[in-house]
């Protein structure tokens, strides 16, 4: 029976919207923790385990609502399925938000009170960093549960993601070339970096060594200039990187780049890059498919940071881990050659690769050996 109390009603509804969405789109779980001590309110939600536990970043951050925390945690719990099943992890897709409070500290008390929450789901969700939240942030988490990777080398974990990010991005945009010019090499070629923070500075140390001419453009003047001293690379306007004549637009700051502003503008023959969510809407690929313009799904690039921190469940292994995120070359290749084959953009190809691995590799976890046929 709906609860009497008119806030409580409204709760009661927008609970009942959750159980439609979790069910409509196919969710596991959704788990909501509230701690009274240390005001811990967080949210994990479980996209799928079809691959192995789910995993996923915590993004630390003021919403607005309690409405638009489950929103964003099931949206990007689900996108971590498919970046995690389109990269070859024996991984599944979670997320998980802490709502941020008062002055936006980050308590100890936090912290461990949220590892212990993670401890309660036994390994089914296991986390790592995000928007707001750092590998210090891991490191204590840690100290309350073992489900929690990029923690510091000194507690056996791979650090920060961002230097891996940069060498699968690189070994994505092999595969570009080689789609392109039919030659993986990019000594040569031309890159306009948006963004050179941790991924995008790096990136371009690799592209540099690789022989390539690049530009690059931040907001943050002094990471512009520490980037053009560092690698000798030239910087441009902010508002033009996107519209310079290169062969490959590499974004790696933001979000939404890739707009209807933005693409008829572009003067480049690829766009792939670091940077999360780089078409501000899905139709946006079909526009620069149009256009003649080579789009790489961001979330099959900028995979590498996913697959490092991956590698410490067995035990950190660099090269290992270094291995695995070279295959973000043939990744992308099979994204590039999924879309040719099916007519469609690579954005499409690259959900259906994913779709296909959950559905088939997803499938054999259900075949059970012979102690399930004893009871
Ligand atoms: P970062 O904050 O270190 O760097 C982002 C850089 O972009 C900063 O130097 C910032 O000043 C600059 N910037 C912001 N707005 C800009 C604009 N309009 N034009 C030009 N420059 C602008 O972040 P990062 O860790 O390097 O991540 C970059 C992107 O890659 C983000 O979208 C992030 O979500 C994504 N990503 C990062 C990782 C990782 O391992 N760090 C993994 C996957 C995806």
């Amino acid at each position: 029976m709906p609860p009497a109390r008119p806030a409580l009603r409204g709760l009661y509804n927008s609970l009942v919207d959750v159980f439609d969405f979790v069910a409509g789109e196919g969710y596991e779980q959704v788990v909501f923790n509230y701690d009274r001590a240390s005001g811990l309110r967080a949210i994990i939600a479980i996209h799928s385990t079809a691959l192995g536990p789910a995993l996923g970043g915590t993004r630390y951050w003021r919403f607005e609502s309690e409405a638009a925390a489950v929103t964003d945690a099931l949206r990007l719990a689900r996108a971590m399925s498919y970046k995690n099943a389109a990269a070859g992890l024996d991984l599944g897709g979670g997320k998980a938000v802490i709502m941020a409070e008062g002055d936006g500290t980050k308590s100890e008390e936090l912290l461990r009170a949220y590892g212990r929450f993670i401890e309660t789901l036994g390994g089914r969700y296991i986390t790592a960093e995000d928007v707001g939240t750092t590998g210090e942030d891991m490191d204590m988490i840690h100290r309350e549960t073992r489900w929690v990777t990029g923690i510091s080398p000194a507690y056996g974990g791979s650090g920060d993601p961002s230097p891996a990010t940069a060498y699968g991005v690189m070994h994505g945009m092999r595969a570009v070339a080689l789609e392109l010019w039919d030659d993986p090499s990019l000594d040569g070629r031309r890159f306009a970096v948006q963004g050179v923070g941790k991924v995008g500075k790096a990136l371009v140390g690799h592209l540099v060594q690789a022989g390539a001419e690049v530009v690059v453009a931040d907001v943050n003047r002094d990471h512009a200039e520490r980037c053009a001293a560092e690698h000798d690379v030239e910087v441009v306007d902010t508002a033009r990187i996107h519209a310079t004549p290169c062969d490959v637009f590499v974004p790696c700051a933001l979000g939404g780049v890739l707009n209807d502003d933005t693409i008829p503008e572009l003067a480049c023959s690829a766009v792939a890059g670091a940077a999360n969510n780089q078409l501000l809407r899905p139709e946006h690929a079909g526009l620069l498919q149009d256009i003649g313009i080579l789009y790489v799904p961001d979330f099959i690039i900028n995979a590498g940071g996913v697959i490092n921190v991956a590698d410490e469940l067995n035990g950190y292994d660099e090269r290992r881990a270094h291995v695995r995120i070279e295959g973000i070359y043939g990744n992308v290749l099979k994204v590039l050659e999924t879309a040719r084959k099916e007519s469609v953009t690579p954005s499409v190809a690259a959900n259906r690769v994913a779709e296909e691995r959950i559905r088939s590799v997803g499938r054999i976890r259900l075949i059970r050996g012979p102690q399930a046929a004893t009871f």
